[in-house]
């Protein structure tokens, strides 16, 4: 699984001239958090250490927490960047999109893949058939898995078609039916109707120019 931590640049500072030293670092200072799970995070600071935090026990590996038993910067930062949505709090981690660069925060047991907010796909989007490059309109996201559902017209399961040789068979099946012909003069044309079924990752959200554009000048 791919794992992202925070870019490690400084942050803004709320009001810096009322903050203490620590509290003052914990935001000026280029640290980069990693989520490892269980509550643990990983920081790389300024000067390339890498410290780990354990944020509920409020424990961290630095010498200024373990031999004063101080609040490090490094707690801090960590509660900071929770705080921000910068890194997941505990119990979540922090994963790539899979169809792009952006961070997801995730339960720590969730299966792959991982899909940000813009290719998450819901009944009714438009979606492309990475094998033929046909659009199709989805109609249900299942949860479960390519190699555990069977078609009943071959008694193959979705994972155990030749087409879908390229990918894994753990990940969840999509129903989608091609959107050109579903309408005839007479009426809606049964076989335009039927349903295909596809290993997620095979599928890839059309995302529109417009919201694209959004997002690029949102970053
Ligand atoms: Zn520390
Ligand atoms: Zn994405």
């Amino acid at each position: 699984m791919k794992t992202k931590a925070s870019p490690k640049t400084p942050l803004p500072v709320p009001s810096a001239d009322h903050l203490e030293e620590r509290s003052r670092r914990a935001h000026t200072e280029p640290m980069s958090v990693l989520a490892l799970g269980d509550g643990l995070y990983e920081i790389e600071s300024a000067s390339d250490h890498t410290y780990l935090v354990d944020l509920e026990g409020g424990r961290c590996t630095c010498p200024d927490h373990v031999f004063r038993g101080v609040r490090c910067k490094h707690i801090r930062r960590v509660a900071i960047e929770i705080t921000d949505g910068r890194t997941p709090p505990p119990g979540k981690i922090a994963v790539v999109c899979h169809d792009c660069d952006d961070a997801v925060f995730v339960e720590e047991d969730a299966p792959e893949p991982h899909y940000c907010d813009d290719h998450t796909i819901w009944p009714g989007d438009r979606v492309v058939d990475r094998e033929t490059g046909d659009r199709l309109t989805v109609v249900d996201v299942s949860e479960l898995r390519a190699d555990a559902v069977r078609l009943e017209a071959t008694g193959r399961t979705v994972a155990e078609y030749e087409t879908n040789a390229n990918y894994d068979g753990d990940v969840p099946v999509v129903g989608a039916i091609y959107p050109h012909a579903t309408v005839a003069p007479s009426g809606v044309v049964p076989e335009s109707l039927k349903v295909y079924v596809f290993p997620r990752t095979r599928l890839e959200k059309v995302i529109s120019r417009r919201s694209r554009r959004k997002r690029s000048t949102a970053a």
